[in-house]
């Protein structure tokens, strides 16, 4: 089974109800490593591309208030990488279902998640679907600087001077 890397965003529900610990311990059930992690303000323009396959959907806009974190009066996300084999299922796995009424009760949204009266799904994380969402969103929210052993090729960049590494 190959080793692969998914993306994981805490989003700003579970970061105002103070969910985070709780959450990362479920995810300790993967048994996979953490090769990077960051607290992230989301921006209008980065929300967007995250869910840019999502818009056009009805509930596109309050999605984007939602990991904005206008919401919940909540600006922060944590976004993590986590590393290892079958590591993309194995997450989405213990997330549970999308709709937090249909996820398994004891899955981290079954537990934690909630449809808000407008009908959006509160459902306190995100994890990528497959193995090319994961390599779109890691080299969305992280740079290869903030990954440790990457996965994805990396190429050098010169400006004015000074090297830095980027995704290839
Ligand atoms: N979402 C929603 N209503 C829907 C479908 C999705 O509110 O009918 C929200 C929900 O927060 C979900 C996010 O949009 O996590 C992204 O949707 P996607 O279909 O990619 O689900 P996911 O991959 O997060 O399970
Ligand atoms: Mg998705």
């Amino acid at each position: 089974m190959a080793i692969e890397q998914t993306l994981v965003l805490i989003k700003p529900d579970a970061i105002k109800k103070s969910l985070t610990g709780h959450i990362l311990t479920h995810l300790a059930r993967a048994d996979l490593e953490i090769v990077a992690a960051r607290m992230v303000r989301v921006e209008k323009t980065l929300a967007e591309e995250h869910y840019i396959a999502l818009k056009g959907q009805p509930f596109f806009e309050e999605l984007i208030d939602y990991i904005t974190g206008r919401l919940h009066a909540c600006t922060k996300v944590l976004a993590l990488v986590y590393s290892g084999e079958n590591a993309i299922q194995k997450v989405r796995v213990l997330c549970g279902a999308t709709n937090p009424e249909e996820a398994d009760p004891t899955s981290i949204r079954g537990a934690y998640g909630r449809i808000t009266t407008k009908g959006v799904f509160e459902n306190v994380i995100h994890a990528s679907a497959d193995p090319r969402d994961a390599e779109r969103e890691i080299k969305l929210w992280f740079t290869p600087e903030d990954v440790l052993d990457p996965i994805y090729p990396v190429k050098e960049q010169v400006w004015n001077g000074i090297k830095t590494r980027v995704w290839a």
